[in-house]
This record gives structure tokens, sequence and C-alpha cells, in this order.
């Protein structure tokens, strides 16, 4: 018996890798240090958490419309009219098993063999097997640290052909925190603006941003809302990864497609997610508002003392909880590590830190640390990492 060839065309996930091995060495009692891990360190709010709880009380445990239900899909148009300033009919909005499920109908719906679709490097690791699956080809667009990893004008121009169909956008952006200003979109949209081709806008990490960096999307620039899919999710926003509750607002025929595919994969999301999910859109950014802000403050220790490793560099984020982290001057060293993949293994194993080797991202020679973790253990894992780096 054979298993079907688009198997092995998936690669397995590196970062939940490093998490299942991070798992394994701490059940051996060892202390390990895990700046690896893409999730919010603190518990899903009360308020959300009743309301997931009422719903089982009250028995709200069946199907749902594929599409979300009707209360839950209000809260999002709500949502994205406070977060965003634009207005959705609730039939141009759909919720789906976390904003993995929403991507993945998404380029499903939007890619098919022989279409071409321009991701921006570094890319979120998911997304190029996404890509995969719908047997398209991504069109990878090289960033440089010089241009904080944004893609320029220039090279999206270059990256488009008549077989493009879709553009990946994910600001702030997994791995680098890196997000677009809206001069930088409306440069971007001047490029588009002849081409049929959709933007695939991922924003789940809209509502953690820094230093009064304001938020901005390709939906919101003139003339793009109509070819623009947005987004989202409340995994990052309310830490609440495990409810798995991500949704999407886009042109109605794009959202009537992805509905029709999550018809007949996971039917609808689960019914007390939904319950929460909606509770946690109504009550909007201010339930972690004060942990957003305590990231702020994380993220410039992190950087201050990882930078004082000798060769050590990072960009500063504007976004989300990642230090994407310059390791270069540490590989190829006659014993030492060739790649990051080797370095964060033996990072893992002797120095006892995990981090992810960004290979998952598409660059190699950079490491993704989280600062969403306790001071003490910033303090610690950087100790840690410069005893590492400077043994080899
Ligand atoms: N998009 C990005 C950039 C992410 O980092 C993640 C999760 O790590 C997701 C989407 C998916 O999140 P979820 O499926 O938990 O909503």
């Amino acid at each position: 018996m054979k298993l079907a060839e688009r198997i092995s065309r998936i690669t397995p996930s590196i970062t939940l890798g490093l998490n299942a091995r991070t798992l394994e060495l701490k059940a051996q009692g060892r202390d390990i240090i895990a700046f690896g891990v893409g999730e919010p360190d603190i518990n899903t709010p009360r308020a959300v958490c009743d309301a997931g709880k009422a719903a089982i009380d009250d028995c709200i445990v069946r199907y749902t419309a594929t599409a979300g239900t009707p209360e839950l899909r209000e809260a999002i148009c709500g949502y994205v009219e406070d977060v965003y300033g634009l207005s959705y009919e609730t039939n141009c909005v759909m919720a789906s098993a976390g904003g993995k499920q929403v991507l993945y109908n998404a380029i499903l719906a939007t890619a098919g063999r022989g279409d071409e679709f321009i991701l921006p490097v570094p890319y979120w690791t998911s997304y190029p097997e996404f890509i995969s699956l719908a047997d398209a080809k991504a069109v990878m667009v090289e960033t440089v640290a010089e241009n904080q990893f944004k893609m320029t004008p220039e090279a999206l121009e270059k990256a488009i052909t008549p077989r493009s169909t879709a553009v990946l956008l994910n600001s702030p952006s997994n791995p680098t925190g890196v997000a677009y200003s809206r001069k930088d979109l409306e440069e971007l949209a001047e490029v588009l603006k002849p081409h049929d081709i959709w933007i695939l806008s991922d924003d789940i990490y809209c509502a953690l941003l820094f230093d009064g960096h304001e938020f901005a999307t390709m939906a919101q620039i003139p003339g793009f809302k109509d070819r623009t899919l947005i987004i989202n999710g409340v995994s990052k926003t309310w830490s609440m990864t495990g409810w798995r509750i991500g949704f999407a607002a886009g042109p109605r025929e794009l959202i009537a497609a992805m509905t029709k595919i999550q018809d007949h994969s996971t039917s609808c999301p689960n019914a007390v997610g939904q319950k929460a999910a909606a509770e946690a859109l109504r009550q909007g950014h201010s339930l972690t508002a004060e942990w957003v802000a305590s990231l702020g403050a994380r993220r410039d220790l992190m950087i201050s003392l990882l930078t004082a490793i000798p060769g050590v560099t990072a960009v500063t984020p504007q976004g989300a909880f990642y230090l994407f982290v310059d390791v270069s001057a540490y590989l190829g060293k006659a014993g030492g590590p060739a790649s990051t993949l080797d370095l964060s293994e033996g990072l893992l194993v002797d120095g006892g830190v995990g981090a992810v080797p960004c290979e998952a991202f598409g660059a190699p020679g950079y490491l993704r640390l989280s600062f969403a973790v306790t001071e003490e253990n910033i303090r610690e894992g950087v100790r840690r990492m410069d005893n590492y780096l400077t043994s080899i």
C-alpha cells in the first residue's frame, strides 16, 4: 500500500518538533528555559473562560452553521469595525478552527495547480506547506535586515507573473515581529493595482504592538478591501491557543468558497470555543492590554542582553513576541555547529535553552526567541546562551 505523493512534499513542523523535544527533556527532569514556544504566557481572561463554561452548562454543544454562529459572526463584524475601521456584512465573515484553518481554507480557495503564490521570506512555517498541499507554487521574495525584513515594491514587482494568484502578508510578522506601516502598504498597493492578485493578510498579531506603532493592513487601502482577505484569530490576543478559533473577513465570493471547503472538512468550529471567542471579541483588546504593555519592556530587556553577546544581532520588532536573532557568526567553526538546526539542538541539550532554528521560516542563520516569558527566565536563558555560544 502507498501513501499519497503529496505527503512526501510536507516537511514536519520544526516548531512543533522543538516543542515535543523540550517537553521530553523536561519530563526527564532537565531544567530547560523554553524560548521556542509560540504562545502568550498568560491565561485566557476569566470573563472569556466564564463564557465558555456557561456554554457547556447551557448545553450549547452541537454543530453550528459552517461559518460560525450568528452571534460569533456579529462579534467578528463589530471587532473588525472597531480595530480596522472597516464594515462587513455577516456573510462576509467566517470562523474556523484557528487562524491555521482559515489560512488553509483561503489558500485552497485561491490557488491550484500551475498557480503562483507570492511569499515574502522569512515566512511563518506553515505557509509554504499549505501552498504545496494546494498543488500551487510558492514564489519566495527575499528580504534584508537593512529594510527590516519587509518586502520592497521593487521585489514584489519582480515576483509577479501572469500565473500569480495571491500574495501573503503577515504583519506584525512571525518570526521577525516587524510590522508594515500604512506607507509601506500604500507602496505595495501601487504595484498590485493593475494585477488580479488576491491579498491574504495574516493579522493574527495585530493587537501586540509596541512604541505606539499603529496597526495597518492592506484592506484599509482605498480600492483594496474587495481583494483582501483579513485573517485573524483569538489565539494570541486573548491567549486562547487551545480554544481553536480563528476568523476571516473579506469579499463575499471568497468567504463563500472557503465555507464550501469547511463544509466538507470540519463542518464548523467548536461550539464552546465560539461562545468564548464571541465574548473576547466583544470585550476587545482591553482584556489583555496590561500584558501587551509588559511585553514591550521584556522585549527591550532581551534585546539589550542578547546583543551584548559578541557577534549576535537582532532587529527591534514593533510587534508580536518574537526576537529574530542573527547567530550566523557562530556557525561553521571547526568542530562547531554547521547550521542553526545543529546549533539549536546543542543549545537545547547542552545549554538548557529551547530556541527555534529559523530554517523553519526560510531563514537559516537566525534563531527565533520568544520574549513572552518571565524577566527572570530572560536573564537566565540569555546567560546560558552566552555560555553556550562562547563555548563553541
Ligand atoms: N499565523 C501566524 C503568523 C501564526 O504565528 C500562527 C500561530 O502561531 C497562526 C497564524 C495560527 O494561529 P491559530 O491557528 O492558533 O489561530
